[in-house]
């Protein structure tokens, strides 16, 4: 048996990623593993970003470090960025301390290294 840590389906033992979530899938979920609700987890605010790409990279960042996210708010990237609406991210409060380090390490790693450098590495 196969599952996905994100959603928490269940695959046969021959497929490696979930469809939906596009992610690896695995034996068996553990606290470690599973990314997918289980619980009432409980959401805070970690972050507010003007535009919903930055966001969502933030969330990937987050995601794969089993971090549970959120994004809530609507943006548009076709939009103007003076009208652009706010994207908050928003974190399950046990993984709070964790995000907040990922996301600042995210963002030093950044100023250290602006525009070239850009990560594309995919497992
Ligand atoms: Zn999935």
């Amino acid at each position: 048996m196969a599952i996905c840590p994100q959603c928490g389906a269940e695959y046969r033992k021959e497929i490696l990623r979930c469809e939906d979530c596009d992610r690896d899938l695995v034996e068996e979920l553990t606290p470690e593993n599973a990314i997918y609700d289980t619980s009432e987890a409980r959401f805070v605010a970690l972050k507010t970003f003007a535009t919903s790409a930055e966001a969502e990279m933030v969330q990937e960042i987050l995601t794969k470090n089993q971090v549970r996210s959120l994004l809530q708010g609507e943006a548009s990237t076709d939009i103007f960025p003076s009208t652009a609406v706010s994207v908050v991210l928003l974190v399950d409060e046990r993984d709070l301390a964790k995000a907040s380090e990922l996301v600042e390490a995210y963002f030093e790693t950044e100023l250290e290294e602006p525009l070239d450098g850009k990560e594309d590495q995919e497992t």
